[in-house]
């Protein structure tokens, strides 16, 4: 199986190759040239195998230029090693009838990144073996608040490689800056700059396609990566968990197999709904994707009008994982859905970049309406979601989990679809203590720390602080660094401690 570029057919590398790099030179995302399929007979026999086996499986179909060996290697150091607190790793919870929270945030930093994040420091490394003869890999990170964590979780002292994370000084939760600002590992950097996520994002972005930078790495033996969900190797490790919720799903009796599910997404960069259209495209049998957006619903507009416009207020919310204008995945979609039309795409892009917004012609739309649902809410409506849930199903989620119930719910009283329907449920919800405590009757005034808030929000609640939360009070701060969004790439050179 070989991948190209969104924005230029002709080229063709391979997987480890697309991982290493992260993003292709003409600045498009690399996607594969077919999308395997899956047999309902297949998913059967893995509905009675563990997650690694699910994993080591469905990676199979994607990473071809990967030996049984290499894959071995990689989904046991992900997903066997102890470090999600579940054995099925990514478990699944009924709620209600029908309704079936997928459970991604078990891993080491509590938010559903580390599905991927924990997998992609394997798949680089064996990838950069393969392809980049033994430069360093520098990976560059900006965040909105759960990536930067799990990547510098994931990365820290990986041989051969350092990372460096960008957030939004104001752009994410006391405990996720927290996370980061205390980070151990030799290898890893973190900065925040003045700006929000598309700033840092896009501050990103231009650092990669910059040849003089890249030049003056490689004269110190290195070279850029990306852990961002533009990377090939933070999508595929994604699939997975859809297929595999499907497994449990037939394993526990909630469904026959072949029967349809809907997926419910809270969606940001577009990189976790994508994940679920692949899973649909090799032959899951997913009936709507459900697209859910906070205040910022660029994506809501996009996927009922076909016009794609990021020229609005940008609103920071209970759910900053989320507050995104730039959804980079949407890209992926956009090459499929034209059925790999790299100058219309590009075209898009390009328009993007310019202008701010494109219109998709009206096949491409009717083709995404057809199987895309969108919708979005409010803080307020976030918050009365969580204390609904917590008072009917006695089930605490998070603010971004949240999103996506309430959308589901209009969906449902909307078409009266009772299809069981596996929603995403994306962090912990003690990593967004103030605004869930708040939710649930239990806020506290004004100076208290977050800890305090953590501890109430326990006490309210009687659910279990998870444990690399409750460590953070103990550990010392070594980031506190701000740059400019101007002043990214001086940064990435301190960091790297090479001269700018
Ligand atoms: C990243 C994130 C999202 C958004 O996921 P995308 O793949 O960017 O759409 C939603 N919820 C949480 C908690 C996240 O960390």
């Amino acid at each position: 199986m070989l991948y190209t570029s969104t924005r230029d057919r002709s080229v063709k590398v391979s997987s480890a190759q697309a991982i290493a790099q992260g993003i292709s030179a003409d600045g498009g995302l690399f996607v594969p040239e077919s999308i395997p399929q899956i047999s309902m007979e297949e998913i059967v026999r893995l509905a009675s195998a563990d997650y690694v086996t699910r994993a080591k499986e469905i990676l199979s179909l994607y990473l071809t230029d990967f030996t049984d060996e290499e894959l071995d290697y990689c989904v046991n150091g992900a997903y066997a090693s102890g470090r999600f607190s579940s054995e099925k790793v990514a478990p699944l919870a009924e709620i209600e009838p029908n309704v079936h929270l997928l459970e991604l945030w078990k891993g080491p930093t509590c938010a559903f990144k580390d599905m991927a994040l924990q997998l992609l420091p394997y798949l680089m490394t064996v990838s950069a073996k393969k392809t980049a003869d033994g430069k360093t890999i520098v990976i560059l990170v900006a965040t909105s608040g759960d990536t930067g964590k799990a990547a510098l979780e994931g990365f820290k002292d990986v041989k051969d490689t350092k990372i460096l994370v960008f957030y939004p000084e104001d752009g994410v939760s006391p405990m996720q800056k927290l996370q980061m600002m205390t980070q151990e590992g030799d290898n890893v950097g973190v900065c925040a700059i003045r700006g929000n996520f598309d700033d840092a994002q896009s501050g990103v972005k231009r650092i990669f396609s910059d040849r003089a930078i890249a030049e003056k790495l490689a004269a110190h033996n290195m070279m850029f990566s990306s852990a961002n969900s533009i990377n090939w190797g933070r999508l595929v490790p994604q699939i997975v968990y859809y297929i595999s919720a499907y497994c449990d799903m037939i394993a526990d009796g909630s469904i026959t197999p072949g029967a349809p599910v809907n997926v419910a997404v809270p969606t940001g960069n577009f990189g976790n709904i994508l994940a679920a259209y692949y899973a649909r495209k090799m032959g899951l049998p997913i009936n709507k994707l459900i697209c859910a957006s906070n205040a910022n619903n660029v994506l809501t507009d996009f996927l009922t009008t076909g016009v794609y416009d990021r020229n609005r207020t940008f609103h920071a919310t209970i759910s900053p994982s989320m507050d995104i204008l730039i959804s980079s995945n949407l890209e992926r979609l956009l090459y499929d859905m034209t059925d790999g039309d790299d100058r219309a795409v590009a075209g898009y892009m390009e328009q993007l970049n310019t202008v701010g917004r494109y219109t998709v012609v009206p096949e491409v739309f009717a083709k995404i309406s057809a199987l895309f649902c969108a919708g979005c809410c409010d803080d307020a409506q976030t918050k009365q979601t969580i204390h609904q849930v917590f008072e009917s199903d006695e089930y605490l989620c998070d603010t971004h989990t949240a999103v996506a119930v309430k959308v589901y719910k209009d969906y449902c009283a909307r078409t009266g679809d009772q299809t069981d329907t596996i929603i995403a449920s994306t962090a912990n919800p003690f990593k967004f203590s103030a605004a869930v405590l708040e939710a649930v009757g239990g806020g506290l005034a004004a100076g208290f720390s977050e800890f305090d808030v953590v501890r109430q929000l326990s006490v309210v609640t009687g659910e279990q602080i998870p444990a690399p939360l409750a460590d953070l009070e103990q550990r010392s701060v070594r980031f506190t660094d701000v740059c400019d969004k101007e002043n990214m790439a001086q940064a990435v050179f301190q960091m790297l401690g090479i001269e700018g």
